[in-house]
């Protein structure tokens, strides 16, 4: 649902003022994790431990979890849709997943050796995505790198293409063109650049990645075209999940498959985000469209950390034939693949299915209603476990559309949920609201009606 009321100069003094109030407001109810963050900031530097955990004003610091709420050091409960970035379709301490971590931290937890638990795990894989050979890491970023190589190993090509402003992980090779905003750095909307705005990342790595835009198959065919028998393949998120949400054109993907093996290329799905959360088998199932290659990760481990890769026989069958060696210490640790098991075939049921797509009904037709009746610049944007208000008053295709959305709705909105007990992503804009199959009707109540809080305030 598209609406066509802008945002206007009264809305930004409102939005202003709201994020000046709520963060004062924020900062008096975490006096602890205040205290947290100065002793940590010692010897973590920043005073987190990835990044990503650092906040606008401060870091909240997490004492535990309980089915789908949060309770932080300050003693202060919420509603977790915040999902620890994806990750959480169990909720937390899910009796399935307990049970599996519980009976395996007993019999030992790390052997570097291949345990029964990994067959079943890479039978479900193979059955949910339709693709036949698996193997296994630790992050989205370990499986993401192993596609690349793997694209190359397998076609002999130097050259990748990736889609401006899609985070696949934090590897040399993919961390090009993800959040510049520098116009004369992106270079034209139709043909980006390949830019990096991350230390430590060489020039060099630019030349190897070439970027295109989001739904714009004529993009692709160029760079095909510019570098023929040079492109490996493509790394794409099937449904853009780090921009809030963008789909693809009803044929984009079927297309792009099509138009990359039309030049000996190769197609890679990065499902960290989406795969489990959207549908059992991702989005390769929603559009029914299979790539040669698949990256899964977060939700897989229901809270342990794990990661798969996955594609046709002529891909992965090359690691047998040590074309590519897809290696890693803790590759199928008994713990993940326990929790991975218990996560596939106990948690991500076909009824814990229907139960999240009633929750997400429910709290999507609410959320328009409250966007219609306070004529907000938004819409909503939803699939499966995930969703998110994007305020922008027409549909986002592409990354250059996401630059125009301002943030100021995003972090003021996340003010209000916080204040109202939801804890929603610390990512403003880029992320998005994640269920588990533990939430319940009164949970996704409350995130509406702090959502209508915060409208009514922009409209009082
Ligand atoms: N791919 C996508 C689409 C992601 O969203 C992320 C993480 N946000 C990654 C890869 C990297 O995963 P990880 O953080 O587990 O390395």
């Amino acid at each position: 649902m598209a609406v066509a009321t802008q945002a206007t100069e009264e809305d930004f003094a409102k939005l202003d003022r709201i994020i000046e109030e709520e963060t004062a407001a924020f900062l008096e109810r975490q006096p602890r994790s205040t205290e947290l963050w100065e002793k940590a900031k010692g010897h973590l530097v920043s005073g987190v431990t990835s990044s990503w955990q650092g906040s606008d004003p401060q870091p909240i610091w997490i004492k535990e979890g309980r089915g789908s709420h949060l309770i932080d050091e300050d003693g202060l409960e919420f509603v977790d849709l915040h999902g620890g970035y994806g990750a959480g379709v169990a909720g937390h301490g899910h009796p399935a997943i307990v049970r599996a971590v519980q009976d395996r931290v007993t019999r030992g937890t790390h052997f570097a050796s291949p345990v029964v638990d990994a067959i079943d795990v890479s039978t479900e894989l193979a059955r949910r995505w339709g693709l036949p050979l698996w193997r296994f890491g630790n992050s989205g970023t370990e499986v993401t790198m192993d596609a690349i190589h793997l694209m190359r190993a397998v076609t002999g090509r130097p050259y990748f293409i990736k889609v401006e402003g899609s985070y696949h992980g934090h590897h040399d090779s993919v961390q090009v063109s993800v959040y510049c905003d520098d116009p004369e750095l992106m270079g034209p909307a139709d043909l980006p650049n390949s830019t990096h705005e991350e230390g430590g990342i060489p020039d060099a790595m630019l030349e190897l990645c070439k970027v295109v835009p989001f739904n714009n198959l004529e993009a692709v065919k160029t760079r095909l075209e510019q570098f023929p028998g040079q492109i490996a393949g493509m790394i794409v998120e099937p449904v853009m999940m780090n921009i809030g949400i963008v789909f693809p054109d009803d044929d984009y993907l079927a297309k792009l498959k099509e138009l990359l093996h039309a030049h000996g290329a190769l197609l890679t799905f990065d499902e960290v985000k989406t795969g489990f959360t959207t549908r059992p088998g991702g989005i390769t199932e929603f559009y029914g469209v299979t790539p040669d290659i698949v990256c899964v990760a977060k939700a897989l481990g229901g809270g342990i950390a794990v990661a798969g890769i996955g594609g046709v026989e002529e891909v992965m069958g090359k690691i047998d034939t040590g074309v590519y060696e897809q290696c890693g210490t803790f590759n199928g640790n008994p713990m993940a693949m326990a929790a991975a098991k218990a996560c596939l075939l106990e948690v991500l049921t076909p009824e814990a299915y229907a139960h999240v797509e009633s929750l997400r009904s429910n709290m999507v037709g609410q959320l328009e209603g409250v966007v219609a009746e306070y004529e907000l610049p938004a819409y909503i944007e939803s699939i499966g476990f995930k969703g998110s208000v994007v305020f922008s008053p027409t549909r986002i295709k592409n990354y250059r559309d996401f630059l125009d959305w301002d943030d100021r709705f995003s972090s003021a909105h996340w003010y209000y949920q916080h204040k109202g007990g939801v804890m929603l992503p610390n990512g403003g804009k880029v992320e998005q609201w994640m269920l588990s199959v533990q939430h319940t009707q009164d949970d996704v109540q409350k995130f509406v009606d702090n959502f209508a809080a915060f409208a009514k305030a922009m409209r009082s």
